[in-house]
């Protein structure tokens, strides 16, 4: 009697209908509705996978499934396993049958998760020239750091809209995320030192040294993975935006935790604004010591993917446990203090870039800009440069670092009165930048020899007039 009434409406339906019915009848195929709902096992569906799974059984539409596939397609469920940008095609039959249906719509969803991330890399934006090496080589990058930090941000801050909880998940998750950063940054440097040794990409290779030292300082300055620099991949597209995401996400874990706190908000907009900046300026980025001496290896790449996500972001993950202690009033002063001195770093990075833009044709501070002229060697014979000794570069050699380091200062000052702890990343930012004073001027003696020695006569103290 069923059998015929099933044959009856199997003659009504369509040959798609037909097919998944008879594939709804095998033996087997409807366990995962009588199993035992065990979360371990991913049988235990909300409403929306349960629904999601029958929608997959019959063939209906699935809600809010992405429009567009990687490839240019149309993107449907039957579209994801046969596609070769996704990952199915290359899953067994059983391996795929035994997968429950929620699981299946899920790494649909992840696997795009992962390409996309390969997409944000796409991000328009326009060809730009990094400055030539000595032996030649010129890197080339895509000038789109600004789009790609207010994409991200935008996306983050959304995630947390529809979704607050997530910054506590990931503050109370930060020995594991960055246990995983470890586990990539050391793989990546792995890779690095194999291929900087075994086929590099540039003859800018470090010449042999034991291997340690190799794996630690990088074999090569431009190397590139996946079309883009590495440096440019683990300094900006990662390490940086790690720090943009996380300080945002502690301000709201915070938040959820102890309430709105101005203080914390202040910290967090300044390390924004910072952050802004840096992507506003970056392709200056691309003229300092992290990409033009710095080799792609553990130094800068470990760094970059973990020390930076983990220390950098300290001031703020103290926040989240230790609320902040200073007054509203005293949180708004920071605030503009803290603003004033990222805009004085900015102006005098920018007085440089300027500067050197127009081969040293041009005002500062309203007065015809000033400069030692300076020649240097390079592998395409003896190149000609320009220092200036006017603006900011005349009143000391490293000012920029001085207003660097005043404004990390402020945005660890909202966590006043909870010990040294709040304020570990501004010391050490003292620490690394006082060292780079010397790393940088040892670098402008060799290169630009009698013409620095002359800068440095002309502007003689390296940070603080007077002092240093
Ligand atoms: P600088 O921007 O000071 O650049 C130094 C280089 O500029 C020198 O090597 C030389 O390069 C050139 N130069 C030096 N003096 C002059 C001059 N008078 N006129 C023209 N060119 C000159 O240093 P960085 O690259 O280290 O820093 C850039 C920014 O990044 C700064 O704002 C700094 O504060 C920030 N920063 C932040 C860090 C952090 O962890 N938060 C770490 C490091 C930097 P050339 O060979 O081209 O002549």
């Amino acid at each position: 009697m069923q059998r015929t009434q099933l044959q009856e409406t199997l003659s009504h339906t369509s040959e798609e209908m037909k097919r998944r019915i008879e594939m709804a009848r095998e033996i087997g195929a409807s366990n995962w509705l009588t199993c035992l709902p065990l979360k371990t096992k991913g049988f235990s569906l909300n409403k929306q996978e349960f629904v999601d799974a029958l929608a997959l059984r019959y063939g209906w539409p699935i809600e809010d499934l992405h429009q567009q596939c990687t490839c240019g397609s149309l993107f449907d469920p039957n579209h994801a396993m046969t596609c070769k940008t996704e990952d199915f095609v290359c899953m067994r039959h059983d391996e795929l049958i035994s997968k429950p249906p929620n699981q299946i719509v899920s790494l649909c969803y992840h696997s795009r998760t992962v390409k996309q991330c390969y997409l944000y890399l796409q991000i328009p934006g326009k060809e730009f020239l990094g400055p030539t090496t000595q032996l030649g080589y010129t890197p080339r990058y895509k000038a789109n750091g600004f789009q790609f930090f207010l994409f991200s941000l935008a996306v983050f801050l959304a995630l947390l809209i529809f979704r607050p909880v997530t910054a506590v998940e990931l503050a109370e998750n930060m020995p594991q995320i960055l246990a995983s950063c470890n586990i990539l940054a050391m793989l990546l440097c792995v890779y690095l030192l194999v291929m900087g040794k075994v086929s590099p990409q540039t003859n800018d290779v470090l010449e042999s040294r034991p291997i340690l030292y190799e794996f630690y300082r990088g074999m090569e300055v431009h190397p590139r993975l996946l079309g883009v620099d590495v440096k440019q991949l683990t300094n900006c597209r990662f390490g940086l935006l790690a720090w943009e995401l996380l300080v945002v996400a502690f301000f709201v874990a915070g938040w959820i935790k102890h309430g709105f706190s101005l203080a914390h908000l202040s910290c967090a907009t300044l390390q924004t604004i910072y952050l802004g900046k840096f992507y506003w300026w970056e392709t200056g980025y691309f003229d300092t010591l992290d990409i033009t001496l710095d080799r792609a290896g553990y130094y800068i790449c470990w760094g970059c993917l973990v020390f930076v996500p983990a220390f950098y972001t300290y001031s703020s993950y103290y926040l989240v446990a230790h609320p902040p202690l200073v007054s509203n009033s005293a949180a708004i002063l920071i605030l503009i203090l803290g603003i004033v001195f990222i805009a004085l770093n900015y102006r005098v990075d920018w007085e440089k870039e300027y500067f050197r833009a127009h081969k040293g044709k041009c005002y500062i501070w309203g007065y015809q800009a000033t400069f030692i002229n300076a020649t240097y060697e390079s592998s395409s014979g003896i190149r000609q440069s320009k220092l200036l000794t006017s603006g900011f570069w005349g009143i000391a050699r490293h000012l920029n670092y001085v207003f660097e380091i005043l404004a990390a200062f402020s945005w660890c000052l909202p966590g006043l009165g909870n010990g040294i702890w709040p304020f570990l990343y501004a010391l050490f930012l003292t620490h690394l930048l006082v060292h780079r004073v010397f790393r940088d001027e040892e670098k402008c003696r060799v290169k630009y020899g009698a013409a620095w020695v002359k800068y440095c006569k002309v502007v003689p103290y390296r940070m603080i007039p007077g002092i240093f």
